[in-house]
């Protein structure tokens, strides 16, 4: 006979979703346990690191250096022409950029969600998920044991590579076109510049994505690869054009690469339902993720506040049904989804636009001080050089 662990609320998975969501939870006075099936909290990092100073905001976080590796002035994008523009701190809204060390960023997470009352365990796998009575009941594995955890919710946080949401009888089906397939590498790099994130472009840099280049100071990089799903000639595709992206560089050739790791961003809509009795799915677990830039720390870190307080008052009310859990949906989407649609429809077009169209944008935009280049420049520079995908994206 297995043991039983009764909580009012399980989170699956500290990531950054999971650990946001059971601090929400737990700081409202409800028992909540939090589970990760990795040995470590944050190992091995699978992300470029990169965060708006707006999200350390948002969870009550200044920029400290403890998991903060460097501060941006702004981000550069190359043409495969090799013309580049400059986007300063004007166009990013005057927001901070910052380079995290995920590692240590994850574990600060975790460590808030357990001052304010949350359990944790890590190496502790969910393994299912199944309702009775009204409660969930999912089934873990820790260091050999098996037990179940009964619980009156489940945020599901577990992440791109999610189970939880379809366990719980929500569908989360992915299209080939719908995903990128990435690499990273952290390298050192004698010498190159460190004030800006580097976007590289171009289908024969990376089909339907893009090259990336992230500072994380004294000389060490995040150079990593995103190629569309729908155009991958093969599972060793990222590493290969990676290598050549790498290779034909000046700039990157002389790098020494200490660490590699490899991941999946989703780049379509966010799931269709995100609720369901005794379960909400946050971040990655539900889609949330830009489709245009596969960032989702934002988003997964949103959709969890949002979720800890829904989840609260269900649990708070005594039933925890899909409608008693639907404000969630409603929170979140209200907020998030007008953007994460716009960038879906801009990835679409992204994925057809030619290496010449990169070309003739970026180089009208080149010219421009960053000083001078806003939003409304772009935009000006996209319709007077193609009316078509300008009126296609509603710009
Ligand atoms: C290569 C790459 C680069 C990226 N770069 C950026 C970037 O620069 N900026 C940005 O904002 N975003 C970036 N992202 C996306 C970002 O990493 C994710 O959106 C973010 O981590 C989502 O957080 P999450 O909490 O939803 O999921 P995750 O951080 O993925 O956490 C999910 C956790 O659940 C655990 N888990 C899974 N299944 C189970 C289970 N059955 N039982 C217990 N635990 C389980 C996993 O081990 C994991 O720790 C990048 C992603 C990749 C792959």
């Amino acid at each position: 006979m297995v043991r039983t662990i009764e909580v009012d609320c399980l989170v699956i998975g500290a990531g950054p979703g999971g650990s946001v969501a059971a601090r929400e939870v737990a700081e409202r006075g409800h028992s909540t346990l939090l589970i990760e099936k990795r040995a470590e909290i944050g190992i091995p990092v699978r992300c470029g690191e990169g965060i708006a100073g707006s999200v350390l905001k948002m969870l009550g976080l200044s920029p400290d250096p403890a998991f903060v590796a460097a501060k941006v002035e702004g981000a550069r994008i190359f043409s495969p022409g090799g013309s580049s523009v400059t986007l300063g701190k004007e166009i990013m809204r005057r927001e901070e950029g910052y380079i995290l060390r995920r590692d240590i960023f994850d574990r600060e997470l975790a460590r808030m969600a357990v001052r304010a009352g949350s359990d944790v365990m890590v190496m502790c796998e969910a393994l299912g998920f199944k309702r009775e009575g009204g409660k969930a009941i999912v089934p873990c594995r820790r260091l050999g044991e098996r037990f179940d955890v009964r619980a009156s919710v489940v945020v599901g946080a577990d992440g791109f590579e999610a189970q939880v949401g379809r366990w719980g009888g929500l569908d989360t089906n992915l299209s080939l076109r719908d995903f990128d397939s990435c690499i990273q590498y952290q390298m050192v790099r004698k010498g190159a510049d460190e004030r800006y994130c580097d976007f590289y472009l171009g289908g024969k840099v990376a089909p339907g994505g893009y090259v990336w280049c992230f500072p994380k100071g004294g000389g060490l990089f995040n150079v990593g690869i995103g190629i569309n799903g729908s155009m991958m000639d093969g599972m060793a595709a990222p590493k290969r054009y990676l290598d050549s992206f790498i290779s034909r560089n000046e700039d990157f050739k002389s790098g020494k690469v200490l660490e590699v790791n490899a991941g999946g961003v989703s780049v379509g809509l966010p799931l269709e339902r995100t609720v369901a009795d005794n379960l909400v799915l946050v971040g990655d677990a539900a889609r949330m993720i830009d489709p245009l830039t596969g960032g989702g720390i934002y988003t997964a870190c949103y959709s969890a506040l949002r979720a800890g307080e829904v989840v609260s008052d269900a649990i708070a009310a005594g039933s925890c049904s899909e409608a008693d859990l639907f404000p969630y949906e409603k929170a979140w989407r209200d907020h998030l989804e007008p953007a994460l649609v716009r960038d879906y429809l801009a990835k679409e077009k992204f994925l057809d636009v030619t290496d010449e169209v990169l070309d003739t944008v970026i180089g009208a935009l080149s010219i421009r001080p960053p000083s001078e280049l806003s939003i409304f420049e772009i935009l000006r520079v996209i319709k007077e050089k193609f009316p078509g995908i300008a009126s296609e994206l509603n710009l």
